[in-house]
């Protein structure tokens, strides 16, 4: 399927870390302006709404997102699109901003993570060019499928693959940063 990205609305702050986490380019803002959502319409991005009236204007590409609860929405969402998202970029994307990761400098990474963080993960560390994050593996993304699977969401109906667990590519939440969180 062909994703260029979307847009959470404003009740979908927690959602929107979820999309995130999984690898979809999310925007997401407290508040929009009519402009701020038709520039990111614009951008071809998908709305996600809990408002029914938002939705239903027939010059959007949008989508009625059910449910209070996070799991409620992911699952429906992942159900209504087939989404598939593959674990290799799973954890690319910087939760808080939504910016593509890079892998970090190590002079810098070594003075922003805990010292036995920087050992164990020496190549795997990875920062944020728009807020400066580091993230680095860990066992969050294991905790992330098992909760994924409580939740029933339909991509994940197997146990992992051998071999992704550790690799360059998985990054976990559990971050460092010398920001506080907003
Ligand atoms: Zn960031």
């Amino acid at each position: 399927m062909e994703n260029r990205g979307f847009i959470a609305d404003s009740m979908l702050g927690r959602l929107a870390k979820w999309l995130r986490a999984l690898g979809y380019d999310t925007h997401y803002q407290p508040r929009y302006t009519p402009e701020d959502m038709n520039a990111l319409l614009r951008e071809g991005r998908l709305l996600l709404t809990r408002h029914r009236k938002r939705a239903e204007r027939s010059d959007r590409r949008a989508l009625l997102i059910h449910g209070n609860h996070v799991s409620e929405q992911l699952t429906g969402l992942a159900r209504e699109l087939d989404l598939e998202p593959p674990p290799s970029a799973w954890f690319s994307r910087c939760l808080l901003c939504n910016t593509l990761l890079r892998e970090a400098r190590k002079n810098a990474a070594s003075e922003k993570v805990p010292e036995y963080v920087f050992h164990q993960n020496v190549n795997n560390i990875r920062v944020c060019p728009s807020c400066g994050r580091h993230f680095w593996p860990g066992s969050h993304r294991s905790r992330m499928e098992d909760q994924l699977r409580k939740w029933g969401l339909p991509f994940i109906h197997e146990t992992p693959s051998e071999g992704t667990e550790g690799t360059a590519r998985s990054v976990t939440l559990e971050e460092h940063s010398t920001r506080p969180v907003p």
